[in-house]
This record gives C-alpha cells, sequence and structure tokens, in this order.
C-alpha cells in the first residue's frame, strides 16, 4: 500500500509561503470607497447604511468610517452612477480615526482610489518583545461568532499563525494578547474588566471586527456599548464584519515585525 503523503495533498509549504504575497482576495475587497468623480450627492449610501459607516461634510465630501462598516453592501447596490465600489478595506490600525477616510467627490478616480487617513499614528514604540512569541486569549463580549471563527481559523494548515510563534491559551494568566470579539454587552463588561486585570503587564489588547471596533449593528443600545475601547484601551483595531483570517493576521504580523506600532498605552493600573 502507498504511503500516505498529507503534503502533497494540501500542499502546506506552498501556501504558507504565498500568503504573504497573494493579492487581495475576493473577501478582502469588502468596504466601499469612491472610484471616479461621478458622485451626485444624493446621499442614499448614507441614508441606507445601517451602521451609519457613510456620512456627507458640509463641503460635499463623503466619509467612510471602516470601523463601522459591516460590508453589508447595500451602499454599492443602491448607488445609481455606481461610483460606489468595494475596496480593500484598511487593514489595521492603532486609532479608531484611521480607520475613516475622506473620499472627495471632486477629486476621487478609479487608477488612484482616495484613501486619505484623516490622522497618522502619534508617538509609539514598537512592541518587539512579542516578535517571535506571542500568546492570544480571546475574549468574547457579545459577538455573533463569525469572528470567533475566523480568528481560529488563523490556526489551521494554511494560515498556520504557529508558524510566527502566535499560539492560543486558555488563560488571560497566560496570555500576552487580548483578542476581544462583540461589542460589550453590559453583562460582559465586569468579565472583560476582570480578564484585563488577570492578564499580566506588558499586554496589548486587539479589537476584531466592526462590533469591537464601533459597536457595529448590535452595540450603542441599553444592553450593548460602542465597542471594547468604551470599556479597555485598544491597541489595535481590525475593521471588518468578520475580518478575514488574512486581516487579522497581517495585522498581527505587521505588529510583531514593527510596520504597525502601537499607541503608548498604559495597561499598568
Ligand atoms: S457596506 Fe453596508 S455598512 Fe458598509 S458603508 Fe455600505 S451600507 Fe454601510
Ligand atoms: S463584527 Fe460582524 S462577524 Fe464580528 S461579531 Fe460583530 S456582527 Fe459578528
Amino acid at each position: 500500500m502507498r504511503k500516505f503523503r498529507c503534503k502533497r495533498i494540501c500542499r502546506p509549504k506552498v501556501t504558507i509561503k504565498d500568503l504573504d504575497r497573494r493579492p487581495p482576495s475576493y473577501a478582502d475587497r469588502w468596504a466601499p470607497m469612491l472610484a471616479g468623480n461621478g458622485c451626485s450627492g444624493c446621499m442614499a449610501c448614507a441614508e441606507v447604511c445601517p451602521t451609519g459607516a457613510i456620512a456627507f461634510n458640509n463641503s460635499g465630501q463623503i466619509l467612510f468610517k471602516h470601523d463601522a462598516c459591516i460590508a453589508c453592501r447595500a451602499c454599492t447596490d443602491l448607488c445609481e452612477p455606481g461610483v460606489l465600489i468595494l475596496g480593500p478595506g484598511i487593514g489595521g490600525a492603532v486609532t479608531r480615526s484611521e480607520l475613516s477616510y475622506v473620499g472627495s467627490t471632486d477629486k476621487a478616480s478609479a487608477d488612484e482610489p482616495a484613501i486619505r487617513p484623516l490622522k497618522t499614528p502619534g508617538p509609539s514604540k514598537t512592541i518587539k518583545i512579542f516578535a517571535k512569541s506571542m500568546h492570544v486569549r480571546e475574549v468574547d463580549c457579545g459577538s455573533c461568532n463569525a469572528c470567533e471563527l475566523e480568528i481560529a481559523a488563523i490556526s489551521n494548515p494554511v494560515y498556520d499563525a504557529e508558524r510566527f510563534g502566535i499560539s492560543f491559551v486558555a488563560s488571560p494568566r497566560h496570555a500576552d494578547v487580548l483578542f476581544v470579539t462583540g461589542s460589550v454587552t453590559r453583562q460582559m463588561e465586569l468579565a472583560l474588566n476582570k480578564t484585563m486585570a488577570a492578564t499580566p503587564s506588558p499586554k496589548l489588547v486587539v479589537a476584531v471586527g466592526a462590533c469591537a471596533c464601533s459597536g457595529g449593528l448590535f452595540g450603542n443600545t441599553q444592553f450593548a456599548g460602542a465597542g471594547v475601547d468604551a470599556s479597555i484601551k485598544v491597541d489595535i483595531y481590525i475593521p471588518g464584519c468578520p475580518p478575514s483570517p488574512r486581516a487579522i493576521l497581517s495585522s498581527i504580523r505587521g505588529l510583531q515585525r514593527g510596520t504597525i506600532t502601537r499607541s503608548e498605552h498604559d495597561h499598568s493600573r
């Protein structure tokens, strides 16, 4: 009987090596953006958006808030001139304001999408201590569990987060990083604060998904808050509903490499 060779079936080496170099997939193109200058300013997109992720200012510019976008595509479907298209979302950011940008209705072009972050990172220091080893505790604060599925996927053989030293642990006492999902329901506020207190310093907090970044579709009510940063300080925001495993992994890798720098939050209180 022929010897079983799993490498010949799933070819993990090829997949893993190519992961960082692959162009964005369909799942990575989820956020609305302007392509072309044919926007009529009808504001239909802003009116249909269920989470207020699109707004117009007095100058007629569109403000896209990727922290709140749930990728429902209602805005792009409704856009009559067809200038609102789906583009790559902002992968990860150290402040919420970096997840918003102004799309000028005058200057946008299909060749050069008008992605202009409102704010650049301020003084920050690169976290190098987690560069080769990072233990993660996931905290579900009221998510629909789709974010959990994508987080779990970074450990599968395709994304293989363990090759970067990223592994999941069962207790916050063993964790370096907290992945927090959900808009933080009232019942989970205390649990989140206790988990934070049980995690030894230095530590990082990563808000994963639109709910965790802004409250998303289920937040901002009497039962749930406006995201993780309403309860504890957040170091990295990863938008999307849910963010793809690639977006999650590349943001964490950016942190490890130092290409994403974190705000200097004091978690030692
Ligand atoms: S895709 Fe949906 S949530 Fe995102 S901006 Fe458009 S309407 Fe709003
Ligand atoms: S961001 Fe989207 S996928 Fe993640 S928990 Fe919220 S609703 Fe679910």
